[in-house]
């Protein structure tokens, strides 16, 4: 059984209420961390004299894990390690370092595969069961030369179950939440086998408990032979979060993985007329041609959004912190327009066609989605390019093709004289705005690749920078 140690995979899927507790580590998270580190990253038992040698251990697999996950490394129990250690994950360990990675020559001698599904969660109907399973087998499928047959008796390549606790193997469950499911890399016997952990409330459609397609489709990553990713896009990402099953599309890093180990699928017509969508990629900061989707303060800290995913640039942090919108706040949109802070409520609003949401801090501020009539704008108004809070003026500027309306929050009223163009009030800034922001007496708008740096109160344009300004890769 030992073999099976690194071909143990646990996709762990949580939705995790975002906070940022500002608190040294306790007895509670030592506790927690102690256990992360041991199943996920290796950490031995120490015991006796050996505890002042293992302190270094604990230290060096802190850093592992912040390193993996891209946080700043400092090997010490901070906030936003423990914070990422208490999200719901697969059960698999995270032994590696590239983005997607392989279990060392585990894979399948062969591309026609079996599976059986043994017994069933109550959570769910037989038949959303068997369509989840199906179609989580189907995304490997797609985009590689693998079938897959169900058999209903006998032993099949990949045998499905759900169980709790101690269920047959080695490797017992832990109750709700933390581990969600674990798979075994390819082989004989339990090799490429699935288990879900059915103390969790696995799922059809809904947003709530654990999508059984999303969690499923992961494991069957591990059956086919990849391992975990540190690409916080891919399916194989150690932690669960939420994206809608009906618009589900193989990540970039997933389908690299799976080509890497099986090559491309020979079925598909590379000119079919209508070309396979492109897998989706994750946003490089290092990208010159990055065009950012908008950019906010949040409390001192920096946000950058791009497609599903949001950078987290803080005051602590070496290099932002990439992470899918949805693990977050699985309310909100992907693709936003626009979000600014505002000074004044101490609230972020986050801006896609007609809507607005809005967060206190991490928390979604309940009473939303309104309408952008919530804000002054006037119904012509269907969407909206940037926004930006002025502290010189203190009102809230919209960007809205090439002009921009001033808005003042206080008397929740629109200034007369708006909208004006965009260039009358910035000089020199013709193209359209696609993000703006303040920071030390300068205004900053962003458009395309490009960011317009204007001194705060002459309203002249100084410099023109690169993202790179404020998100360094
Ligand atoms: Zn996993
Ligand atoms: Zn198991």
């Amino acid at each position: 059984m030992k073999t099976f140690n690194l071909g143990l995979l646990l996709f762990n899927l949580a939705i995790v209420i975002y906070s940022m507790p500002i608190s040294t580590p306790n007895e509670k998270d030592e506790a927690l961390a102690e256990t992360y580190l041991k199943s996920f990253f290796n950490l031995t038992e120490e015991t006796g004299p050996a505890v002042r040698r293992g302190n270094s251990q604990r230290v060096k697999k802190i850093s592992e894990m912040q390193k993996f996950f891209g946080l700043q490394v400092t090997g010490s129990l901070d906030t936003e390690t423990v914070t990422l250690m208490k999200k719901s994950r697969c059960g698999v360990p995270d032994v590696q370092v590239g983005s997607f990675s392989t279990f060392d020559n585990l894979k399948w001698q062969k591309n026609q595969l079996t599976y059986r599904i043994e017994n069933y969660t109550p959570d769910m109907t037989v038949a959303e069961v068997d369509d989840s399973i199906e179609r989580a087998l189907q995304v490997w499928a797609k985009v590689s030369p693998l079938r897959f047959t169900r058999i209903y008796s006998g032993t099949a390549d990949i045998m499905i179950s759900f169980g709790t606790r101690n269920h047959g193997d080695f490797y017992p469950f832990d109750g709700p939440e933390g581990t969600l499911a674990h798979a075994f890399a390819p082989g004989n016997y339990i090799g490429g086998d699935a288990h879900f952990d059915d103390d969790e409330y696995f799922t059809f459609s809904s947003t709530k408990g654990y999508n059984l397609f999303l969690v499923a489709a992961h494991e069957f990553g591990h059956s086919m032979g990849l391992s975990h990713s540190k690409d916080p896009g891919a399916l194989m990402y150690p932690i669960y979060s939420y994206t809608d099953p009906r618009t589900f599309s193989l990540p970039r890093d997933d389908v690299n993985g799976i080509q890497f180990i099986y090559g491309p699928n020979p079925d598909v017509n590379p000119n079919p007329g209508k070309p396979d969508p492109t897998p989706p990629s994750t946003p490089d900061a290092c990208d010159p041609k990055l065009v950012l989707d908008a950019v906010s303060t949040l409390r001192g800290e920096k946000m950058f959004f791009k497609g599903r995913f949001f950078w987290r640039s803080y005051a602590q942090s070496s290099r932002p912190e990439l992470n899918l919108i949805k693990s977050f706040w699985p309310e909100l949109p992907e693709n936003i327009d626009a979000a600014y802070e505002s000074l004044l409520s101490d609230k972020v609003f986050i801006f896609k066609g007609s809507k607005v949401w809005a967060l206190d801090g991490y928390d979604l501020v309940s009473g939303y989605p309104k309408n952008l009539k919530s804000v002054g704008l006037p119904r012509a108004v269907t969407k909206v390019d940037a926004a930006m809070y002025d502290e010189d003026s203190s009102k809230t500027l919209f960007f809205v093709g090439d002009s921009y309306y001033s808005y003042d929050e206080k008397k929740k009223k629109m200034d007369k004289g708006f909208p004006k163009r965009v260039d009358v009030g910035f000089p020199g800034m013709t193209s359209k705005v696609t993000a703006a922001i303040q920071e030390k007496g300068y205004t900053y708008l962003f458009s395309g690749s490009f960011v317009f740096e204007y001194s705060m109160n002459t309203r002249k344009q100084s410099r023109i920078l690169g993202n790179s300004f404020f998100l360094p890769c």
